[in-house]
Formats: structure tokens, C-alpha cells, sequence
């Protein structure tokens, strides 16, 4: 299966996510801030896989943001179901956003680092039928596969 294309962004009207964002900070009792809006829409409108050092970087040249203050907002964004965790990379956490999306999995190239999505519907009959036999009750799941690309491959083959 080619992996799945990503989707451009529909709209980059954000009004719905914010305020998703908002009604869930109220509701926990965090102060909506500046600081924590801007580093929301920053992530939102992000359609790639990202760290926090990249964040930062894109983040920096339009309001002075500190990393610490990214790291406190990345679990609320992901509380509120907007922002997840993908993978793991020299110790280096990815994230994506979620919201708006269709559930998927991905390809991580370990030489070039690349990112490839693909969804695979039967993964959720996996994890149905493991959580019956577990009598577990899911609240989500992640399959990654990793190693060399195509065109990877090709390179190592002409070496
Ligand atoms: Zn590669
Ligand atoms: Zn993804």
C-alpha cells in the first residue's frame, strides 16, 4: 500500500480548534494567555511532524516564546485531544496534530528521517480483539514501523 498523502490544510481558519482550545483550558481552570494561544495556533497550524526545538525555531520569529513555556502547553494541547504524541527520536519526542484528521499510522525512515503516513483499518480490529481477550479498555493506540525508505535502499545498493 503506497503511503497515504498528506492532506493539505482545508482552511487555515482555526476558530474551531481555539475554541476547543479556550473551553477546555476554562475547564480545567488554566487561564487562557497570550502566550499559551499563540503557541496553540503555532502547533495548529502545523500539518508536519514536528519536536520542540523546531517548534521554538518557527515560533521564535514571531513572539518571544520560551521552550519551557512549549513544553507546558504541549500536554494541555494534548488533554484536549488537538496535538499527539508520534514518535520518538534520539530522545526527542514528535508530535502532530490531531484534530480535524483521520487516524493513521507511520513509516519512519531512520536514514533520512523522513515521515510516511498510511492508515491500515484492520489495526483497529487488532486492537478490538485484543482488548476483548484483555478485557481492556483502549483509549488509543500507536503502530510505527521503522527502517529504510525506498529510496534509501536504492542509495545503499548503488554504495
Ligand atoms: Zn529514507
Ligand atoms: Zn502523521
Amino acid at each position: 500500500m503506497p503511503p497515504m498523502k498528506k492532506p493539505e490544510p482545508t482552511s487555515e481558519d482555526l476558530t474551531e480548534e481555539m475554541e476547543a482550545f479556550r473551553k477546555y483550558l476554562k475547564s480545567r481552570g488554566f487561564r487562557v494567555t497570550r502566550e499559551r494561544e499563540a503557541i496553540a495556533e503555532c502547533i495548529l497550524r502545523n500539518h508536519d511532524h514536528f519536536d520542540v526545538d523546531e517548534l521554538f525555531m518557527s515560533l521564535r520569529s514571531k513572539t518571544p516564546i520560551s521552550k519551557a513555556s512549549i513544553y507546558r502547553a504541549i500536554p494541555l494541547l494534548i488533554r484536549c485531544g488537538l496535538l499527539a504524541e508520534v514518535y520518538l527520536e534520539d530522545g526527542h519526542m514528535h508530535y502532530e496534530r490531531v484534530y480535524g484528521r483521520e487516524l493513521h499510522s507511520h513509516l519512519r525512515c531512520v536514514n533520512c528521517r523522513r515521515i510516511f503516513e498510511f492508515s491500515a483499518p484492520e489495526l483497529a480490529l487488532v486492537e478490538k480483539r485484543i482488548c476483548r481477550q484483555e478485557g481492556f479498555k483502549s483509549d488509543g493506540y500507536k503502530f510505527e514501523i521503522w527502517g529504510l525508505c525506498s529510496n534509501c535502499q536504492d542509495k545503499k545498493k548503488k554504495d
